[in-house]
């Protein structure tokens, strides 16, 4: 039978990091056994929908490359399934399920509910529903069950629990599992409204869209053995479970929004490597064999088992994100450096700079193991494609009576090198020789040449800088910066 996985996000919101790594892992599983992955919107809850998340959440899942294999047309369009395009479908099941005698009409109004929640706090028990003692199927009987429907009273239909007895399920990642019955509430399926809460619609998409394996958030596995048993009740086969990890902050706490950013659309527009925010989600609970942290998008897929998900919860970890964001800026900057002159030059263009691809990729060269992200180029490396601004705190702080001598005496050296042959080596021995010609050390000239050449305190090394700046450039900053003094 071929894998059939699905990703089943509910549009309460914008894609959250956890529900990324779900749809990644998902995916995974699927391309290493040759299946196929959909996208599924789990909008039942309407009263929970919030607008623009459905759009959240597919260009997300785009820009990360986990494109569903079916799209089924809604309307002229094409898109994910939608449960609320498929609730007639619901409503026939929760009818079959009644005829089953797994499921039962319940007639109770929201007061009803409360006081009966109220009478089991006071008596100190767990709130359930009470078949027993509420108006149903089963107090009522059948002929007054029949009168208050044909009367249209408003019914719900809740799942008939058995009072005794387990419900079993294997999780791959957490093994077997047992819960009694008795733990398990009779869930309403349809509500009065006729609208199916999530456990019915999931469990009959499921069946229906022929999954094979139920892969989603531990959040997800209270709700588990309800499915179990709705399975059971139709006679169905249930696909197989795995329920992943929880995502936690530093301190261990669940992953929250106040203690950083959990929306995928954050680390997106931040400027992350998609490959190395892939790669970083990917570990979030998966432990290949090894030490080895870097994968392409197809070790993945031929690495990534199920199996070697970790039950503890898995700590979301900045900084060795910007790690992994290094790591794929240094690989970039060897492979691909034209990719991150692509994503610069936008940047540039925003601020107003025009440069050739290949000084922004010089550029890119000599500054990016200062920054953590591409984005960050454009600010911290703008004194490499405008005039320098001059830090007067550092002026003040490295200047000397004959500070501007020796930037005299460096600019007359800079000026008798030939500009075809300007590059690092040839730069460095022209002022080294300068430097000892005149009795000095590095240390004396580094700092005065700095801010005569980039206004600034940090930046790279001078020699590449000046190497990459080429004569001209670096002649025509040095004379601004005399003729300012
Ligand atoms: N709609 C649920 C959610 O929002 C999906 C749970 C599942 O995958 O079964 O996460």
């Amino acid at each position: 039978m071929s894998v059939r996985v699905r990703f089943a996000p509910s549009p309460t919101g914008y894609l959250h990091v956890g529900g990324l790594r779900t749809a990644l892992y998902n995916y995974l599983f699927a391309k290493h056994h040759g299946g196929t992955f959909i996208l599924r919107i789990e909008d039942t809850d309407q009263t929970r929908y919030v607008e623009g998340s459905v759009d959240d959440i597919v260009s997300s899942l785009e820009w990360a490359g986990i494109v569903p294999d079916e799209s089924p047309q809604r309307g002229g369009d094409y898109g994910p399934y939608v449960q609320s395009d498929r609730t007639d479908l619901y409503r026939a099941y929760a009818k079959e399920l009644i005829e089953k005698g797994m499921g039962y009409y319940a007639f109770d109004t929201a007061e009803e509910l409360d006081r009966m929640r109220e009478r089991q706090k006071a008596a100190g028990i767990a709130p359930r529903y009470d078949r027993s003692s509420m108006r149903n199927q089963f107090t009522l009987g059948p002929e007054e069950t029949q009168r208050l429907l044909d009367l249209g009273e408003p019914a719900a239909v809740r799942m008939k629990v058995p009072i005794t007895g387990e419900v079993k399920f294997h999780d791959v990642i957490r093994g077997n599992i047992v819960v009694p019955c008795k733990d398990v509430d009779d869930q309403i399926l349809l509500k009065s409204d006729n609208f199916p809460t999530y456990h019915l619609a999931n469990v009959v998409d499921d069946h229906t869209m022929a999954i094979t394996h139920v892969i989603r958030g531990e959040e997800w596995l209270p709700s588990t053995p309800k499915h179990v048993l709705l399975y059971e009740g139709f006679g169905w086969e249930a696909p197989k479970f795995a329920h992943l990890p929880l995502l936690l902050n530093p301190d261990k706490t669940k992953l929250s929004k106040r203690q950083g950013d959990v929306a995928t659309h954050d680390y997106i527009n931040k400027g992350y490597f998609q490959e190395a925010f892939l790669n970083f989600i990917v570990l979030l609970g998966w432990n290949p064999s090894g030490e080895r942290e870097i994968y392409s998008i197809d070790e993945l897929v031929k690495e990534f088992q199920l199996e070697h998900v970790n039950k503890a919860g898995a700590v979301f970890d900045l900084k060795k994100l910007e790690w992994m964001n290094s790591q794929y800026m240094k690989s970039y900057v060897t492979n691909n450096l034209g990719y991150l002159v692509e994503q610069v030059q936008p940047t540039l263009r925003q601020r107003g700079v025009t440069a050739s691809d290949e000084y922004v990729g010089n550029v890119v060269q000599l500054l990016h193991e200062r920054i953590t992200l591409i984005t960050e180029l454009a600010d911290f490396g703008m004194y490499m494609f405008t005039d320098p601004v001059i830090d007067e705190e550092f002026k003040a702080s490295v200047w000397k009576d004959n500070s501007a001598d020796i930037i005299r005496g460096i600019l007359d050296v800079i000026r008798t090198l030939d500009a075809e042959n300007f590059n690092h080596d040839t730069v460095h021995n022209a002022i080294s020789t300068y430097v000892k010609d005149n009795g000095m050390k590095f240390k004396d000239i580094g700092n005065i040449l700095r801010l005569a050449v980039t206004g600034k305190s940090v930046g790279a090394g001078m020699m590449d800088t000046i190497a990459i700046l080429g004569k001209d450039a670096s002649v025509y900053r040095i004379e601004r910066f005399l003729n300012s003094l």
